[in-house]
């Protein structure tokens, strides 16, 4: 049969590629093992065709409309209800459809333990499941991208055995969804201190009461002797103002903020035009230009 594959977010050619598609890799590994021709839609000869988007605002690609077999549409973008079967889910990640990513990608958690009302990570993937284990998810590469939405969450026993384990294969991490600052302790900050990392540690100050929880988990692992760089996603709601009291905060810190304008999980969704300008403000020049004025000012321009 021959398998045609769509990676939805990066069909736009304008922005381009931006990280590889698991789900899209494990289908590949999954449907090549049974012996099947497997490839990146190129035309339209196919007999069944997997499109998966991650983001609600990429635009459903028209040129799906002209195949002439069973398209498949997955990812959180299309539906967070829709998962891949488990035989497909336990598969390793097929890297050659991606040749020039050279990083590992995968979970060793899913889930989380809480339920920030902007976030559909509770409703879409439950309560925190243990699900991988860093060495089996490294593959014999060097840096991991892990994609947990709370690893810190996990048993205790399990976020000891796994960093340690890092620690001791060498491999250099990045917990690209955020570590939760509110479960940083001196313990795990020892570990996460011993860490290599891919380029940051990074959290999430998403409202005003995780100024002090990443301040804190900052200093512990600063404590621990951690002397890379640090991180931080940062939700723009309605209040700009609160926005740049926690923007002003991770600056104090030395950490890099990275904003991001709140989007309701609808396609669409049309984004606050000022929560848009804050997010630009902040992000534009790897936020050099948010660390010397201020946005009132910014927006005069
Ligand atoms: S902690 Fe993160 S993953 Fe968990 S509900 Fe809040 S925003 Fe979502």
């Amino acid at each position: 049969m021959k398998i045609r594959l769509v990676d939805v977010d990066g069909w736009d050619k304008k922005r381009g590629k931006r990280f590889p598609n698991l789900a899209l890799m494990k289908i590949s590994a999954w449907y090549k093992a049974q012996g099947h021709n497997v490839a990146w839609a190129t035309g339209y000869d196919a007999d069944l065709v997997f499109a998966s988007k991650i983001f609600t605002f990429t635009p459903d690609p028209l040129e799906l409309a002209a195949f002439r077999c069973p398209v498949e549409r997955g990812g959180t973008g299309y539906s967070i209800d829709r998962k891949l079967p488990p035989e497909i889910e336990a598969m390793p990640p097929d890297y050659s459809l991606y040749p020039s990513w050279r990083y590992a990608v995968g979970f060793l958690t899913r889930g989380c333990v809480r339920a920030c009302p902007w976030c559909v990570v509770p409703q879409k993937e439950g309560s925190l499941q243990i699900t991988g284990d860093i060495e089996t998810v490294a593959a014999g590469r060097k840096t991991v991208v892990l994609l947990d939405n709370n690893f810190l969450a996990a048993p205790d026993d399990f976020v000891t055995e796994q960093l340690d384990k890092a620690a001791r294969l060498g491999l250099r991490l990045d917990f690209n969804q955020g570590l939760d600052a509110r479960l940083v302790t001196p313990e795990n900050a020892a570990r996460l201190a011993r860490c290599r990392w891919r380029e940051y540690i990074r959290f999430a100050c998403d409202s005003a009461a995780m100024i002090n929880p990443v301040a804190r988990a900052v200093l512990l692992i600063r404590e621990a002797g951690y002397t890379g760089r640090f991180f931080s996603y940062l939700l723009v709601q309605d209040d700009i103002g609160d926005a740049e009291k926690r923007l002003r905060a991770l600056l104090r810190l030395d950490v890099r903020p990275f904003a991001q304008p709140y989007r309701a999980f609808e396609p669409d969704y049309e984004v606050d035009p000022e929560q848009a300008d804050f997010a630009r403000f902040v992000n534009v020049k790897g936020g050099q230009l948010c660390s010397q004025i201020h946005f009132k000012d910014y927006r005069r321009f």
